[in-house]
């Protein structure tokens, strides 16, 4: 269990730097201090529902179409980078993130640490049927100090259904968690999150795609050594080739000409 945090002021955006990458506000944080500010949120009353987003290369690509998207993540209460490539594109322009804070990895630091005075409660959104109570399984083996309240599997196309989301508003509603576990893959979290923010009890939503599968022993994670070299991509690549084999190459042809484009427009803003 971490330090209590409940009497502390609750962290707003004006405690750290963002800075402006790709067409859109990211915020300047390590792995600890955004803990520490999620943590923040949780720990305080109900008052609306915060959000957190987590770019990849692929979300970087998609953003540059996609006005929706841009909202969505102009919205956010964080915008925190996924993946090792972001964080060296980040680097080349000029413009240095501290540290990769993916979305698999805070969800687990998040859990680790609990709340101090009572249970974390925690909704698992999304994932294939029966995946979000398999995680939730695991969570209660692994974590003393939370307690998932909720667990949901929306059917496919539940996002053109209003009555789908009304279902997921209310069974949100019923049991008001503190962190809600959106695994719907991007854009569609994103995008769903955005649009019912309004509407939606629980105290911090977290966009973190596959996150549940991994919590559920579904998929696996690279091994560390992989991720230390910055090649967790080549590792979901290969265990998922025919999803995401043709999206990653699209992506790497794209992906190259946005970080130019930044450079070179960096440069020029600064001559
Ligand atoms: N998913 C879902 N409902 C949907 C679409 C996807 O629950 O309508 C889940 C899917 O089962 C998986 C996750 O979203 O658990 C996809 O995460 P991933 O990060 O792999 O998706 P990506 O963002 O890469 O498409």
């Amino acid at each position: 269990m971490v330090a209590t945090l409940e009497h502390e002021p609750r962290a707003t955006h004006d405690d750290w730097p963002r800075v402006r990458l790709f067409g859109v506000n990211m915020d300047v944080l390590d792995m600890s201090s955004t803990l520490k500010i999620i943590q923040s949120w949780t720990a305080a009353p109900f008052d609306r529902c915060r959000y957190v987003v987590t770019p990849n290369v692929d979300h970087t690509v998609l953003l540059q179409d996609r006005r929706d998207l841009r909202d969505a993540y102009h919205d956010a209460d964080l915008v925190l980078a996924d993946g090792w490539p972001v964080v060296a594109a980040s680097r080349i322009v000029g413009k240095p993130l501290p540290e990769r804070v993916a979305g698999s990895d805070l969800v687990p630091r998040l859990l680790a640490a609990g709340l101090a005075s009572q249970p974390l409660r925690v909704f698992l959104l999304g994932a294939a049927p029966g995946v979000g109570e398999k995680a939730a399984r695991n969570i209660h083996r692994r974590y003393d100090g939370v307690d998932v309240v909720g667990v949901h599997s929306p059917p496919l196309g539940f996002e053109n259904r209003e009555e789908e989301s009304n279902r997921i508003l209310y069974l949100v509603g019923q049991t008001q968690p503190d962190i809600l576990v959106v695994g719907l893959g991007a854009p569609k979290q994103e995008l769903w999150v955005h649009a019912h923010r309004d509407q939606l009890k629980a105290k911090v939503a977290l966009c973190v795609g596959a996150t549940i599968d991994f919590i559920a022993g579904e998929k696996s994670r690279a091994p560390r050594w992989l991720q230390r070299l910055g090649l967790e991509w080549l590792h979901r690549i290969l265990s998922e080739p025919r999803r995401l084999a043709k999206r990653y190459a699209h992506d790497a042809s794209v992906f190259p000409g946005i970080v130019w484009r930044e450079w070179r427009d960096k440069g020029l803003a600064t001559r």
